[in-house]
């Protein structure tokens, strides 16, 4: 009995170029961490423009007031942390 094995070889390529963090900023009641809404990586969070963001985080999921964030208050998380 013959057999005809077909093999591929395609290597999954990863792409990581899409791969960003979220941006956190600890909530000042509770001191959890708080999703402010927006992705991006360490250089592109130091050089960001605050003016150019909204500020706000208008409903904490913490503790359900308003926050608003400075620079010096945010911190990238990974995916899949906690
Ligand atoms: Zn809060």
């Amino acid at each position: 009995m013959i057999y005809d094995f077909e093999i591929e070889s395609s290597k999954p390529t990863r792409k990581i170029d899409g791969l960003m963090s979220q941006v956190f900023m600890n909530c000042p009641n509770t001191e959890k961490p708080v999703y402010v809404g927006l992705n991006m990586e360490w250089g592109q969070l130091e050089a960001l423009d605050l003016a150019s963001v909204d500020q706000r985080i208008k409903k904490c999921p913490h503790c359900g007031q308003e926050h608003r964030f400075e620079k010096n208050d945010l911190f990238l998380r990974a995916d899949g942390g906690g």
